[in-house]
């Protein structure tokens, strides 16, 4: 089955993200577990955490639904020592809440060199904090988002998520999502069936479909490989709204969460129909 979503928001608290997914009829969903544009949040109150766990089950979502959100801020691949830590520190505070609230996995942007070193060594920082934090916080899946590549953003490649990868102790604590918008704007073509088929057959070979844990259906306002990150609405962009019909009929994606962070929220209800209704009968 398809389990399509949006990144809802958590205003007035954690608990509101699950009623706020059913209410636009969502099957999966996103979430900050934090103020996603500040360094530090007071730890989540067990009333809160309980708060949170009886709206998934009153709702009906299972952890495997969820794809949390880390924070703009941090960047484990930081060329200094000291911002490198406190992003660090950050992350691993976001895995744990994740963990607290009884999630699995925690979607990151992978980092950024900042001009300051080279590709691969940001690389390297940021597989040495994933090894850290995966060690500190047990049961959470860091997720790595593939990003628009702009500026000195990493992780804009499938060869760079697979060099992230294979440099990660605990394998069965990484996984990918996969970003529709930065993929496009970063290069991968999804706009005709065979150039989907085979950026995703790339995707398969460089990376695996056994790391991916969720993706982010976005349109984009940019064009092909302009490595500049600005969603738009599904069918108002450059992919159009075939591509999304392939993502909705290809079975490689079942039961993973699909999550919309289009631009226009009140679009999402509307959205998460129109992607549903392109399932062909036979398919999933
Ligand atoms: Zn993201
Ligand atoms: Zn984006």
């Amino acid at each position: 089955m398809k389990r399509v979503g949006a990144h809802v928001s958590i205003a007035g608290g954690v608990a509101h993200a699950p009623t706020n997914a059913k209410a636009i009829g969502a099957r999966a969903f996103a979430m900050f577990t934090k103020n996603q544009r500040q360094w530090r949040s007071r730890p989540l109150t067990s009333r809160e955490i309980d708060d949170f766990r009886a709206a998934m089950e009153r709702e009906g979502y299972e952890a495997d639904h969820v794809l949390p959100h880390d924070g703009y801020l941090i960047n484990l691949g930081h060329p200094e020592d000291g911002a490198r830590q406190q992003s660090l520190e950050a992350f691993i505070d976001e895995m744990e809440r994740c963990r607290l609230l009884g999630l699995n996995r925690l979607n990151f942007h992978p980092g950024s060199h900042l001009r300051q070193i080279t590709p691969e060594a940001c690389l390297d920082r940021i597989a040495e904090s994933l090894n850290r934090a995966l060690d500190t916080v047990a049961g959470v899946t860091a997720v790595i988002e593939n990003t628009a590549g702009q500026g000195s953003n990493m992780g804009h490649t499938f060869e760079q998520i697979a060099y992230l990868i294979a440099r990660v102790e605990d394998q069965s604590r990484i996984g990918v999502c996969l970003d529709t918008c930065h993929a496009f704007v970063s290069g991968y073509e999804l706009r005709h069936r065979e150039d989907y088929l085979k950026t995703m057959e790339t995707f398969g070979s460089v990376v695996g479909f056994g790391y991916l844990k969720g993706m982010h259906l976005n349109d984009s306002k940019p064009d092909l490989g302009a490595r500049v990150d600005r969603h738009h609405s599904i069918g108002h962009g450059h992919l159009g709204v075939e591509p999304f019909r392939w993502i909705m009929n290809d079975s490689r994606l079942d039961e993973i969460p699909l999550v919309l962070e289009t631009i226009d929220d009140t679009l999402w209800p509307e959205e998460i129909r129109l992607l549903y209704s392109m399932v062909d009968a036979e398919g999933s």
